[in-house]
């Protein structure tokens, strides 16, 4: 009695009820709400469900002020978690009879479940409450001005080589690739420029060890390929890559790149390889270019050729930028030495071969008109934007 006094229930005395089984029933009711026929023995159980109740609105009515979602979550949690309030009051359900704990187990179901909706409900009106806030918080100015990504294209030697690349493989070639860290053999001995060799002089390396070092040129890439091909025939790439020399000038970088072409099979001659560097500088240079071969010395090839164009600028009636003579030096060439056939695994009495190779930079500064080659590595954009 003194419990529902303390909650601000009373019993309307006038109103009261015998039951069939001579329990009395007392009409008990708040200053709100009526309550209904409470047998006097189940004073407990009135407590408990007006408790419920008193949890229940509180929770409702706090459920409407929060503003975030986890807070939501935080009061759940003060209600309905292992500690809550409502589950403290089930644990009271202990003291309860047996017939008395399926109707407060019924109530206390109701509640959490009317509960349960209620933190539904608001959580889905609190995230309409939050995107209304963005949307009126984050709101993008279109009439602004954009910020502007410029767009970047290749370095001029990247383009120079995607364009040596297309003309070699619109003629059949396949490209290869080899190793820039190259062992002494490769770089050298294989290619007919065994030690002590004065052509070495020519091509002072960077060392990593005494037999292995960065590749001054590409021409390793020869023996390796002919290793893995052999015995197929042809033999037709060109190898594109990075070299390395200890030079440094207007002329000479200690990184360069090269791209050398190989081609073996039975029967090829010197005019082969004419042909093929005529129709090469005719589609890099115009239309109207024609080449001469020189006579040269190249340890790895026999004859050898230095391979003249005729001047882009001039046309070949003699300028500034072929000092007069009509021809430009573009590459080096000639018929691959037996030797280096051999050290490829191919038998020079069966078959024969060409080679070529050409500075990347030489070719990109004649065809863009660059003067001094240190220019490509300097990362300039005033200068890269141009090509
Ligand atoms: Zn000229």
């Amino acid at each position: 009695m003194a419990e529902l006094a303390k909650l601000g229930w009373y019993r309307e005395s006038r109103l009261s009820s015998l039951s069939g089984d001579g329990r009395l029933f007392l009409w008990y009711q708040s200053a709100s709400i009526s309550f209904g026929w409470v047998p006097m023995d189940y004073e407990r159980v009135v407590y408990l469900k007006s408790e419920i109740q008193r949890i229940g609105e509180e929770t409702l009515r706090e459920l409407k002020e929060l503003d975030r979602q986890d807070a939501l979550q935080e009061l759940k949690v003060k209600v309905l978690g292992k500690k809550g309030s409502l589950t403290a009051l089930l644990r009271q359900m202990g003291g309860l009879s047996p017939e008395e704990r399926p109707m407060m187990g019924q109530v206390v179901n109701d509640m959490r479940s009317c509960l349960e909706k209620a933190w539904e409900e608001r959580g889905v009106e609190l995230d309409i409450l939050a995107l209304q806030k963005r949307l009126t918080t984050e709101r993008i100015d279109i009439t602004l001005p954009g910020t502007c990504v410029s767009r970047g294209h290749h370095h001029p030697l990247t383009q120079v080589i995607e364009e040596i690349e297309d003309i070699f493989l619109g003629m059949g070639f396949q490209i290869a690739e080899g190793p820039e860290i190259e062992t002494d053999y490769y770089n050298f001995e294989a290619l007919n420029l065994p030690k002590e060799h004065p052509a070495r002089e020519m091509q002072d390396s960077f060392y990593i060890t005494e037999e292995i070092l960065l590749r001054t040129q590409t021409s390793p890439v020869q023996i390796r390929t002919m290793e893995r091909l052999y015995p197929a025939l042809p033999v037709k790439i060109i190898a594109p890559g990075k070299v390395y020399r200890n030079d440094d000038d207007a002329t000479h970088s200690p990184m360069f790149h090269q791209v050398e072409g190989l081609v073996v099979d039975r029967g090829i001659r010197m005019s082969d390889l004419k042909g093929i560097l005529l129709n090469f500088s005719r589609q890099m240079f115009g239309e109207s270019r024609e080449i001469r071969l020189r006579p040269s010395f190249f340890p790895f090839t026999e004859p050898s050729a230095e391979v003249d164009v005729s001047c882009m600028l001039c046309g070949g009636a003699g300028c500034r930028l072929c000092k007069g003579s009509g021809w430009i030096e573009i590459l080096g060439s000639g018929m691959v030495h037996p030797r280096v056939l051999e050290m490829g695994g191919y038998n020079p009495q069966d078959v024969t071969g060409f080679a070529f190779g050409m500075g990347v930079e030489r070719i990109a500064m004649l065809k863009f008109g660059i003067e001094d080659m240190r220019l490509l590595f300097d990362n300039d954009l005033r200068f890269l934007q141009q090509f």
